[in-house]
């Protein structure tokens, strides 16, 4: 039995939303007592290696020190580690002890694609989190709360969170939905009680994370008056764009932007962290550091 959040789960229910989204519902006896009290939860997904029935999940008894959990994940044989990629939390069920994520379909589909693809009932998968690990320093439902509106920009990995986001705003909160999407086959109806406009960009044949659909569509947008909010998440570079454009163009503090580069162009979630990212992280440190000053 691990002592940080880390699960072992089957497959109970599969489903194609959209062409190039998949929906996998997820129980386990590990989930009893589990809640969520945040929208936009992201946790570590752990994927079997080929001839394995299930993922070899590390083993961390006895302590709550997170680092821990990356030095046991490290310490599990490489040829039998788990694949682990991150996802967002679309959905928790507590009556019947489930999750529910989607998975986007992508074209050069790594282990974490291939796996929702051919997901079947009873197949085996391990999550990590929600954890303190990935926590932000501010709560993201206490940053939706005090903004005047809420912009939610970003490509298919985004439109989990933001699912969950407008799930969580109450009636008559102003938002603005930018989504980029291959077609309009892919569009997602929201559920939400605030009052909504949503823009959705179809990029086409174009690859994704290389069409200027979304960024042009947020230089074109005309926001609304007061303060706002905004949340962007997708390829690191479009992300990065569309950051600089919010922080340069339109005058907003970093600290009213939550961003996250979800994936990057021809690089896996097991490669090096570029420089870039390496930027980003401290910058993230920093603002964490003063906004807890
Ligand atoms: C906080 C967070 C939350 C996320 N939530 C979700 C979620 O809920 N649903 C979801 O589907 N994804 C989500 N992602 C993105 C997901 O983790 C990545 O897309 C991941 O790389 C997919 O793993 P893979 O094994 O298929 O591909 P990898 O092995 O990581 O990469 C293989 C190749 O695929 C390319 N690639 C990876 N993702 C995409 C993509 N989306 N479109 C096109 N090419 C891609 C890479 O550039 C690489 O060339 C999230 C990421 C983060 C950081």
């Amino acid at each position: 039995m691990n002592s940080l959040p880390i699960w072992l789960l089957h497959v109970s229910r599969t489903e194609r939303i959209t062409p190039h989204m998949a929906r996998v519902t997820l129980t386990g006896d590990d989930l009893r007592g589990f809640s969520l009290t945040e929208p936009d939860q992201q946790v570590k997904l752990y994927f079997p290696r080929p001839g394995q029935s299930r993922p070899l999940l590390p083993e961390v008894d006895g302590t709550t020190d997170l680092m821990s959990w990356y030095q046991a994940f490290n310490a599990v044989p490489e040829d039998e580690r788990p694949w682990m990629r991150s996802y967002t939390i679309r959905a928790h069920d507590p009556a019947t002890d489930s999750l529910t994520f989607d998975f986007v379909l992508h074209r050069h589909a790594g282990p974490a694609t291939r796996w929702a693809m051919a997901a079947e009932v009873g197949d085996c998968l391990g999550v990590f989190g929600p954890s303190a690990y990935f926590a932000r320093p501010k709560p993201l439902s206490a940053s939706l709360a005090e903004a005047d509106w809420v912009l939610l920009a970003g490509d298919d990995t985004a439109l989990p969170g933001m699912a969950t986001i407008l799930e969580s705003l109450p009636a008559g909160k102003r938002a603005l939905v930018l989504a980029e999407v291959q077609e309009a086959a892919d569009e997602q109806p929201f559920r939400t009680a605030a009052d909504l406009t949503t823009t959705w960009l179809h990029r086409g044949a174009a690859e994704p994370g290389q069409s200027e659909a979304l960024a042009d569509a947020l230089r074109a947008a005309s926001l609304p008056e007061g303060e706002g909010f905004a949340w962007i998440a997708g390829e690191a570079g479009l992300v990065r764009r569309m950051r600089r454009h919010l922080v340069d163009d339109r005058s907003m503090p970093k600290s009213r932007i939550e961003f996250s580069g979800c994936w990057r162009l021809k690089l896996t979630q097991d490669d090096a962290p570029t420089p870039e990212d390496l930027a980003e992280a401290q910058e993230r440190l920093a603002e964490a550091q003063a906004q807890t000053s």
